[in-house]
């Protein structure tokens, strides 16, 4: 399997290529230069596979010839050995129609865990054979980093620094950051949002030099082996409720628009999907944008569910890639427009297509707080607020017979605050974390700067 930029201008990879790479040169990100296809007799025969297996028969094609089927395999089974439930993510019913598949059961309470467990493996095994190493960056609204230090800490060949947004995550997700006290892990609270945090992660990419002196390496969504990571979880949902021979709907709670792309890629590889429901927060630039072809980025604001507060969802480049009908240069130039004025120019056709399959729906805080409420109060369940964002705009969407699943990507004990002002319930923290709000923190605080955050990163890097 060959990956191409949607920029058109970086060197085309296998995938471990990918892996390592993250982000590509011209700045696009990477996608399959073809999309391998599963019929449905495949399909059905992935019934019944335990959850590492259906993971390592969905990426086997992916993979390619980079990794023998049984390190993948094995892999599989490493990554999702430490999860909290037997099922790695149960699917519950809580109405008529309407499913919620858990994603946050791994070791940080988050759906990131999905994919990001196997990703330090990944690197893991890649680096060891090839005798490299990496200093991986990245930038977080809250569950990313924590995802990505719990996969990396104590790698012998990963240094990890992340960035996150000072003030703007909740408590439980930067103590989950920042008491990680291995020396391979570095967290520096940036004085800005997370977009700032992201653009001084893509600026250090883009530096070529600094690239290559740090042999910079990306976990954060824009890495492709991390949305490949994500597809299973829908195939798995898919099987269970009827696929291939039932349609079947996604309400994925968005930010960076990775892990509803990768519900998209399981389309592409063949699960029948009628919709795909964007949730946003007050943050609803691409509600505005499946409403109304209006993409225009406004400023950031603090909402319940920090990890959606994004304007500027970096993966929806590889949808714009294929609704361009894969025409790199003109991916290229729309992504240099929204840059330069804060408004993509999408042609009416490409969005006209997009809303054939995608369509948005926005939860202000005070939404959040009634849909939370209402299913406790219904079905005693505990939503965090990003999963009552997706619960509200499945809702909105459900066409009888046709199963919804939402997808409820953090653990309600990650968001005590809100959980407890909706529903006068705490939920409890599962006993591996008890101990979170007495453990030490460490971390570095820096201005919005590229280059104070450059000198952090050389200073953190333990080069050969
Ligand atoms: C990261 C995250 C999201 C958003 O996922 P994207 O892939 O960025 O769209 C939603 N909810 C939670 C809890 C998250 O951590």
């Amino acid at each position: 399997m060959r990956y191409i930029s949607t920029r058109g201008q970086a060197p085309e990879r296998d995938f471990t290529g990918v892996l390592l790479a993250g982000l590509a040169e011209d700045g696009g990100l990477y996608v399959p230069a073809s999309w391998p296809h599963f019929g449905p007799d495949a399909l059905r025969a992935m019934r019944g596979l335990p959850y590492p297996d259906l993971a390592a028969t969905i990426l086997q094609p992916f993979v390619g010839d980079c990794l023998s089927p049984d390190v993948l395999l094995r892999l599989c089974h490493e990554a999702y050995s430490g999860f909290g439930h037997p099922a790695i993510c149960p699917l519950l019913q809580l109405d008529h129609d309407l499913w919620v598949q858990e994603l946050f059961h791994g070791p940080t309470l988050a759906f990131k865990d999905m994919a990001m467990q196997l990703l330090g493996r990944l690197f893991d095994h890649v680096l060891g054979q090839s005798g490299q190493r990496v200093t991986i960056v990245g930038a977080t609204s809250g569950d990313t980093g924590s995802a990505a230090i719990e996969a990396c800490r104590d790698r012998a060949n990963i240094d990890i620094v992340i960035l996150h947004p000072r003030g703007r995550t909740s408590e439980v997700q930067r103590r989950q950051m920042t008491t990680v006290l291995s020396p391979n892990v570095t967290n520096i609270a940036v004085d800005g949002s997370f977009d700032d945090c992201q653009d001084l992660v893509k600026a250090m990419f883009a530096d070529p030099t600094f690239r290559t002196e740090m042999r910079l390496s990306a976990v954060n969504s824009i890495n492709w082996a991390r949305v490949a990571a994500q597809i299973p979880y829908y195939i798995a949902a898919g099987l269970a409720l009827g696929a291939p021979d039932r349609e079947l709907s996604f309400a994925v709670p968005t930010g960076n628009f990775g892990n509803v792309l990768a519900a998209w890629a399981a389309s592409k590889l063949g699960l029948p999907v009628a919709r795909l429901v964007v949730g946003a927060n007050r943050n609803d630039i691409l509600a505005r944008f499946l409403a109304a072809n209006d993409m225009s980025a406004r400023p950031v604001e603090p909402s319940l569910s920090p990890s959606m507060d994004i304007q500027v969802s970096s993966n929806f480049e590889r949808l714009l890639f294929e609704l361009l009908g894969r025409d790199a240069a003109a991916t290229a130039a729309t992504m240099t427009t929204f840059r330069a004025t804060g408004t993509m120019p999408v042609p009416d056709d490409a969005w006209r297509q997009a809303t054939t399959l995608f369509t948005g729906a926005s939860l202000d805080d005070a939404a959040t707080i009634a849909e939370m409420r209402h299913w406790h109060t219904r079905a005693l369940y505990l939503a965090d607020p990003h999963t009552a964002v997706g619960l509200a705009a499945a809702r909105a969407n459900i066409r009888p017979g046709t199963p919804m699943v939402t997808m409820a990507t953090a653990a309600p004990a990650k968001f005590p605050d809100a959980v407890i002002e909706a529903t006068g319930t705490r939920p409890p923290l599962p006993p591996r974390l008890a101990d979170l709000y007495e453990r030490p923190e460490r971390m570095l605080h820096a201005p919005n700067e590229l280059g104070e955050i450059q000198a952090l990163v050389r200073a953190a890097a333990r080069r050969n």
